[in-house]
Order: structure tokens, then C-alpha cells, then sequence
């Protein structure tokens, strides 16, 4: 058993355990799906929206080297510049030596799931570097020296009286304070921040082909903030986020509102070709877009897993999972979780020590029906499940469990074999072993439902 593994074994069942954990998630998830019902109003047919959408994304999946290309063509003719990065130490070793160039000492960074897989913030106070999160959630995160728990809504499992506490804790603020009146506090301290910081980091939504520009959208006016008042601005992205062209948004942006939040659209939604232009009055004197493989191309070549490729990040397959639900983001000790983190998180990280999230889910398929991109994630969670088996990453009692069960089960005269004490016995002893100490093993009867059938029937024995 990897560590992942064992981590995950015993903070899924603490998470499971905590009744007050519980609580506050589900009193959050349930807000999410009302405004998520209120929001999928908008569409009088949002599965042919869906599907138009996952033939879009399978498109550029099925093209992003030509996509790729195309992206930094027109980017790089407006002043911007690519960094290529294959892996993580690849894409923190350029984002460091671009900001030690320039002597950086503080930095404004807005929502990135990327910068997460990367561990940029802790690279960067190592360095020396100040660097602040100006996401409401992410800066109480930051704050709180804790991680994500959601790809979109990072605190989640926290309640505002926690939040409260915490400023509190942390900058002598009320312990009543009001969600607004933290809200207040932080953007007067945010302002500050924007306007001293040499440098500028942000994600992309998406990577625009045809025009060389990224998507940003958010709630909060602070990813604009953090491009365009610092000097220099690096977009970090990992290539799966490329989109063909910006006709495309028409249709991305309403569906990644509803999905991820239940808005018709995000309040503030922005599409940046570059660094000023010598026309222009504001904006970064210099653009970055740093390109991060990081194990998407390993996912790609896997034929039917690649479409996992085609996520949008609305987290609303977390919303709906009822493991998620259950043990929550943290217990999965991964950066994306939740179903399309089970799907992807063990090619990006390692089959071997990551396959057991993919065993973590009831295939009940509430995710694929509920994706914005139309992936098949329940189909795709069974495909890892394969491929960990073929690999050899089940113990082998595990294969010998299945083996003999296959051979059992596919023969009739063996079935029927023995007396049921025994076959019960035996099923302790192998299935048993996996069922887990909370929910009672299937006795078999008996007669058989074959035996039955047939004495009711009166068939000849
Ligand atoms: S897999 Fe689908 S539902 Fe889940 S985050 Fe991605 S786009 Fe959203």
C-alpha cells in the first residue's frame, strides 16, 4: 500500500466520521444546487449546449499541437512571450529565474489551480518572496497555511462563524464578524497589495487560438487587478486549456458560470491578448504565458481516459459526488478531487501510488450526467481501474480472489458445489476481506435461486 493510499484510507474515514465536517458541507453544497437549478434555467436545451461543448473541447483535444502552435504565433506577435515547461520543476525553475532577473520582491497572485500542482506559493516565500492571494477564499487559505478544498470554491468546508474566527485569530477583527465586514477588511488590506506589487501571477481559464490571448473569469475583479497593476504579469496554464477561437466563449463561459456557481455568467470576464501595447495607457509592460505539460500529454495517451482532457474546472461533478460529499476535498491528497480528480489524478501523479482513488466512487454516475463537457467520468474511473489491474497494482489475493471467483461463478456445476455454510465461509475468508467491517456481507441461501426457479417449475432435476 502506497502512503497516498494509506493517507487516504484514514482521512476518508475520519472525514466520514465527523458529523459537524458533514454538516457544513452539505449545508454548501446545498446552496450550490439550488442556485445550480435556478441557473440551468437559462438553457432550453442544455444537453445539446453540453454536447456542442464536448465536441469543441474533443476537437482541440484531438488538435492541441496545432492549437498550441497557432496560440503562440499570435500571442508572441503581440509582445507576449511562451515559456514551455514539461513538468513542474521545469515550470518553477523559469518563473523563478524570470522573477530573480528582475530583482522581484513581491508578487500579487489571483486563482490557479495550476500554481497548486506546481506549489509556486511555497517556492516563492522560499525564494524570499512576498506573495499574497487576493481571492477572498484563497487568501484565507493562505492565511490559514491550509490547502484548496474545492476547484472552485476553496473553503468550502468552512462555515463564517469558522472564518470569522479565523480573523479574529489573525487581525483582532470581531468574533461576530459578518461575512460582508471580513469581506471589507480584506479588500482594504488587498489594495495595498495591488497597487505595490512588482509582479502579477494568474491561471487561464482558457488559452484562445485564433487571437494569442487568455480567459480569465471570476468573481471578485481581483485577477484583473493582479494583471494589470504590477509591471509584469505571467499567466501560468496548463495546455489543456486551449479553446480554438474566441467564438468559443459564447458558448464555454455561460456553461462554466452555471456549473460552477448556478450564474447565468461570472461578474467579470476578461480576455488579455498581451503586454501593453505602445497605445495603450495601462497594463503590464511585460507578459508571460508559461505552458505546463505536467502529465496531460501522459493522460492523452491513454484512448479513452484523454477525454478527461476536456474539463472545464467547474467542480460541479464534486458537488455531486456522494464520496465527495462524504469525506470531502482534503481527503484525497491530490490537488483536484472529487470524481475528474480520481479520473486524472493517477496519470498525473502516478497509477501505481494513485490508482486507489479511482476505486473510491459508487459508479453511480451522477458526475457524467451533470458534466458541463459531457465526460463519461464513471466510465472512465472503471478504465483506470483496469489498467491498475493490468499493471499489477491489485494484491495478489486480490487477483487470486478474482480468478477463483470467475472460474466459480462461470460454472454452473461449481456453483452449485458444496453446502451454503461452507460457500459462506469461503466468501468471509476472500470477499470479506475487502468489504470493510461497516456493512454486512450478501449470505448466500440455501437453495438457490436456480434451484428454485427450477422446483417451482417443477423442471426435471
Ligand atoms: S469533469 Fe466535468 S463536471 Fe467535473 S470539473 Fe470537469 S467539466 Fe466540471
Amino acid at each position: 500500500m502506497s502512503a497516498a493510499q494509506q493517507n487516504f484510507a484514514k482521512d476518508a474515514l475520519a472525514k466520514a466520521f465527523d458529523l459537524s465536517h458533514r454538516a457544513t458541507i452539505a449545508h454548501n453544497i446545498s446552496l450550490y444546487e439550488k442556485a445550480y437549478a435556478k441557473g440551468r434555467l437559462q438553457y432550453k436545451n442544455l444537453d445539446a449546449a453540453r454536447k456542442r461543448l464536448a465536441v469543441l473541447r474533443h476537437k482541440t483535444t484531438n488538435e492541441l499541437d496545432k492549437f498550441l502552435v497557432e496560440f503562440e504565433a499570435h500571442f508572441t506577435a503581440r509582445g507576449g512571450k511562451i515559456i514551455w515547461a514539461s513538468d513542474a520543476n521545469e515550470a518553477i525553475t523559469e518563473i523563478l529565474n524570470l522573477l530573480r532577473k528582475r530583482q522581484v520582491r513581491t508578487v500579487v497572485k489571483s486563482k490557479s489551480m495550476i500554481t497548486e500542482e506546481l506549489e509556486l506559493n511555497k517556492h516563492l516565500e522560499q525564494e524570499g518572496i512576498e506573495v499574497t492571494e487576493t481571492d477572498l477564499g484563497e487568501f484565507i487559505v493562505q492565511i490559514e497555511n491550509d490547502k484548496p478544498y474545492h476547484i472552485i470554491t476553496p473553503i468550502m468546508h468552512k462555515s463564517k462563524e469558522d472564518v470569522a474566527a479565523l480573523f479574529k485569530e489573525k487581525y483582532g477583527l470581531s468574533g461576530e464578524a459578518s461575512p460582508q465586514e471580513v469581506t471589507h477588511f480584506v479588500r482594504r488590506l488587498l489594495r495595498e497589495k495591488f497597487t505595490n506589487a512588482e509582479v502579477g501571477i494568474t491561471g487561464a481559464n482558457f488559452l484562445i487560438a485564433d487571437i494569442g490571448g487568455i480567459a480569465l473569469t471570476e468573481n471578485e475583479g481581483n485577477a484583473v487587478m493582479s494583471m494589470s497593476f504590477p509591471r509584469m504579469h505571467i499567466a501560468i496554464a496548463g495546455i489543456d486549456k486551449l479553446i480554438g477561437s474566441i467564438k468559443d466563449l459564447d458558448l464555454i463561459w455561460p456553461l462554466l458560470a452555471t456549473h460552477g456557481t448556478g450564474q447565468k455568467i461570472t461578474a467579470y470576464n476578461t480576455v488579455i491578448t498581451g503586454p501593453r501595447q505602445e497605445y495603450e495607457k495601462d497594463g503590464p509592460s511585460e507578459m508571460f504565458v508559461v505552458l505546463v505539460d505536467n502529465g496531460r500529454t501522459k493522460l492523452l495517451k491513454h484512448k479513452e481516459q484523454r477525454r478527461a482532457v476536456s474539463c472545464i474546472r467547474c467542480g460541479s461533478c464534486l458537488n455531486f459526488c456522494p464520496v465527495y460529499k462524504n469525506i470531502g476535498g482534503h481527503a484525497y491528497g491530490t490537488v483536484y478531487s472529487g470524481p475528474i480528480g480520481a479520473v486524472i489524478s493517477p496519470h498525473f501523479l502516478g497509477l501505481q501510488s494513485y490508482h486507489h482513488l479511482s476505486f473510491a466512487s459508487s459508479l453511480c454516475g451522477r458526475c457524467t450526467e451533470v458534466c458541463p463537457a459531457h465526460i463519461n467520468l464513471h466510465e472512465l474511473l472503471l478504465r483506470n481501474r483496469m489498467l491498475s489491474v493490468k499493471k499489477g497494482y491489485s494484491s495478489p489475493f486480490e487477483r487470486f480472489t478474482m480468478y477463483a471467483l470467475k472460474k466459480v461463478m462461470t460454472k454452473r456445476k461449481l456453483m452449485d458445489m458444496g453446502n451454503a455454510g461452507l460457500k459462506n465461509f469461503a466468501l468471509s475468508k476472500t470477499i470479506g476481506r475487502f468489504w470493510g467491517p461497516r456493512r454486512k456481507l450478501p449470505r448466500i441461501q440455501k437453495k438457490s435461486f436456480n434451484k428454485l426457479w427450477k422446483e417451482m417449475r417443477n423442471f426435471p432435476k
